[in-house]
């Protein structure tokens, strides 16, 4: 067998032999769907791939647009029967790119300041949150949406502004503890992994879910030196600060002697069930990447399996649920969403036209690649309507924002609402 070369290496081209290109993985394609071409496509990206390893094209940085254009939705390997790994190979891609790519000076110190100064530090992701709430509180959010000043801005901000969910009171979030007993002896002990963008912007959120566990009878405790999951920075090409990110994490949650390691966040939960890959070439993580990955949990799961949760006030509504893919993908949890969402009294569940179909998030997919990710949207949110829903439930923040931008393009505000799953189980369980 004639050795990889460095490049090949690099790009996983052992990975994108596994392709024999059959096309099955097409149609579920949301790239192919809105672009139809080859080249957006899974199987097309696989063989830019091969041809740069090949040598067949000389500079990478030629097949970047097709590359960055995909959403990471990871829906071509369900579809695959041949199991390729199109997200390693898509990662490994997008690393080699990384190297290659010219930042201007500006959106290098907004790179640098977003992935090394605010998602990985939680005391300025609540900060963040605390203004925002100030910045609610105070009027001046009414002011600029009614002058739309921030449309003025770049990358749609005052569109994306819309869709913030009011946020908790300083006073508010201080009323989550860092250990938490259930008021019987505990079934179940889980450590609560908070994420960034959940504990700035969605605290709320991750306050029901602690009174959800703690009314399951599961004890929870949230390990304060916790930090980012490393998923943004992992999709973006900083692929040495997810590591950071992840041996951080491990070494946080392995102190601790609990079941599982609980997340509410469909694409944090996936960064954290795949520590074990980033990790398989460092010989000191390797074997505790596995330990901690065998804990991983989404919220769903850990209160199907606690059971008895008290949901005793109807919800008289019409629902449908928009999949996270990488829940769905990725974690491959599928059936204790949907478990949940039928044991709430008076919902009705709907669901939609190719539920699997990812809603065009991407982390910041929407935000970089946004008319690209508008058409993704525009197509979901056809299927959405069509179910006459008027909640829209998602397991996943990027998902949430997605919806509540949808909800606003389709004209549909106060007609419909997002939800994420657990801010309707606490609804229907009482919690305030
Ligand atoms: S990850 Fe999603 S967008 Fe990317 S190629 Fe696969 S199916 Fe298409
Ligand atoms: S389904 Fe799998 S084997 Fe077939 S073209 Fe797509 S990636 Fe290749």
């Amino acid at each position: 067998m004639i050795p990889l070369t460095e490049l090949q290496k690099e790009l996983r081209y052992d990975l994108t032999n596994a392709c024999v290109q059959c096309g099955y993985c097409l149609p579920v394609c949301p790239t192919y769907m809105t672009m139809e071409r080859e080249t957006q496509s899974p199987r097309g990206r696989i063989n830019l791939v091969k041809m740069v390893a090949e040598g067949r094209i000389e500079n990478i940085s030629q097949i970047m647009e097709p590359l960055e254009l995909c959403v990471g939705c990871r829906a071509c390997e369900t579809a695959c029967p041949t199991g390729v790994q199109y997200g390693k190979i898509h990662e490994a891609a997008k690393n080699a790119l990384a190297k290659h790519k010219k930042y201007s000076p500006t959106v290098k110190m907004i790179r640098n300041v977003l992935f090394k100064k605010v998602f990985p530090k939680q005391k300025v992701m609540v900060s963040l949150g605390n203004l925002i709430w100030l910045y609610q509180k105070s009027g001046l959010q009414k002011v600029l949406q009614k002058t739309q000043i921030l449309d003025r801005f770049p990358n749609h901000l005052g569109e994306f502004e819309r869709t913030l969910p009011p946020l908790p009171s300083i006073k508010e979030r201080k009323m989550v503890g860092k250990h938490i007993l259930p008021e019987q002896k505990p079934k179940l002990k889980v450590a609560f992994f908070q994420g960034c963008v959940m504990e700035g912007i969605y605290q709320r959120i991750n306050r029901y879910t602690i009174e959800l566990l703690k009314l399951a009878g599961v004890e929870v405790i949230i390990p304060k030196k916790q930090t980012c999951c490393g998923a943004l920075h992992a999709h973006s090409g900083e692929h040495n600060q997810a590591i950071e990110l992840a041996k951080q994490n491990i070494d946080v949650f392995s102190q601790l002697d609990v079941d599982y390691i609980v997340n509410n966040a469909g694409g944090c939960g996936a960064a954290l069930v795949e520590y074990d890959h980033l990790l398989e070439n460092d010989p000191d993580y390797k074997e505790k990447a596995k330990v901690f990955v065998s804990k991983v949990r989404d919220i769903s799961q850990i209160l199907v399996e606690a059971g008895n949760l008290p949901l005793q006030y109807p919800i008289n509504e019409t629902v449908t649920y928009q999949r996270s893919c990488h829940m769905t993908n990725v974690q491959k949890v599928k059936d204790e969403p949907l478990q949940l969402i039928q044991s709430i009294p008076g919902l009705k569940l709907v669901e939609m036209e190719r539920p699997n179909m990812c809603c065009g998030s991407g982390g910041i997919y929407n935000l970089i690649h946004y008319e690209e990710s508008m058409k993704i949207l525009s197509l979901k949110m056809d299927t959405v309507i069509d179910t006459h829903a008027t909640t829209i439930i998602t397991t996943n923040p990027g998902c949430l924002i997605q919806m509540q931008k949808g909800i606003l393009n389709e004209g549909l505000k106060g007609k419909v609402r997002a939800v994420h799953l657990v801010e309707l189980l606490a609804e229907s369980a009482g919690i305030e």
